[in-house]
């Protein structure tokens, strides 16, 4: 039980519709801030303006009405910020943990993809830290050459400076302190050139700037949240309190993805489906066994950021 009043977000990226996962995560955050008389806040995260589109912004704002899941304020576009990420990219700069990258872009950017969209936050190993052991001279040639880079936190050098993390999770029986523990997503991407963020950086920023005390999301999340803990001590940002849900599921137990057209909020409006009906429909559908034959099968992807 929260005594305090909470702001919790909702932060999903405009790339496709809203489906059933997004409910669950929307309903977790709006719960909490509604029943501690706190504040449920939205934010677009629309930093990939290749995948973003201004239609999808447009119909997640109209589904969350349509839905009763209401927000309080000015609805954050990630992408009107970028100074508010450029500031930050300059403090870390300035405490030396960071370092520029020249691996091909094509690395970075599925990396970078993998950081918000994959199962559990991890998929392959972490970066070999190929450019962190450049000698001086070749990272200056590199840098004076033009070479186009990206700049990633020397994660040994963050570790050194912060020493221990914690976290306070509200886990379903009262809440459990958690110890950060980053190094198995290794020296993430903080800053591409041509994007002076990433998702680790942009997220760890907003919280702050919006004021989240309660950070509620998938728990397909929960490993970017040991990254998190360590910007925000780093930047000496306050830290909030993380909630990790269950994710919605088909009947296979896998994750919804944004590609399951017949699942879409949209969809399902479409088909004659009332508001309070695809909320009961996201909670079981989260809970184990709890949608059994009502879900068909869908490819595996992350669910909200
Ligand atoms: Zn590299």
């Amino acid at each position: 039980m929260i005594a305090d009043p909470v702001v919790t977000r909702f932060a999903p990226s405009p790339t496709g519709y809203l489906h059933l996962g997004h409910v669950r995560s929307a309903l977790e955050g709006w719960r909490a801030a509604r029943a501690s008389r706190g504040r449920f806040l939205l934010r677009l995260e629309d930093i990939d303006q290749t995948r973003c589109r201004d239609e999808y912004a447009a119909a997640i704002l109209d589904d969350l009405v349509w839905l009763g899941l209401s927000w309080d304020g000015p609805v954050r576009k990630q992408s009107e910020h970028l100074d508010d990420y450029r500031r930050a990219l300059r403090r870390l700069a300035e405490m030396g943990v960071l370092y520029p990258c020249f691996c091909t872009r094509r690395e970075i950017r599925d990396e970078v993809a993998r950081a918000g969209g994959a199962p559990h936050g991890l998929s392959g190993s972490p970066y070999p830290g190929t450019c962190r052991d450049l000698d001086p001279r070749q990272r200056a040639e590199k840098l004076s050459s033009g070479a186009d880079y990206a700049m990633r936190l020397d994660l040994g050098r963050a570790l050194a400076l912060t020493g221990a993390v914690e976290w306070v999770e509200e886990g379903e029986d009262g809440p459990l302190r958690k110890l950060a523990d980053p190094t198995p997503l290794g020296d993430v991407v903080l800053s591409r050139k041509d994007v002076p963020t990433s998702y680790h950086l942009a997220v760890t920023v907003d919280d702050a700037i919006q004021g989240v005390t309660l950070v509620t999301r998938g728990e397909d999340l929960a490993m970017a949240t040991h990254v998190h803990r360590l910007l925000q001590t780093l930047l000496g940002l306050p830290t909030p309190r993380y909630r990790h849900h269950e994710l919605v599921t088909d009947t296979a137990g896998r994750r919804l993805s944004k590609r399951d057209r017949a699942l879409t909020i949209r969809s399902l409006r479409e088909s004659g489906m009332g508001p309070a009906e695809i909320i009961a429909r996201a909670v079981a559908a989260a809970r184990p066994g709890g949608a059994s034959g009502a879900l068909d099968p869908v490819p595996p992807q992350s669910s909200g950021r």
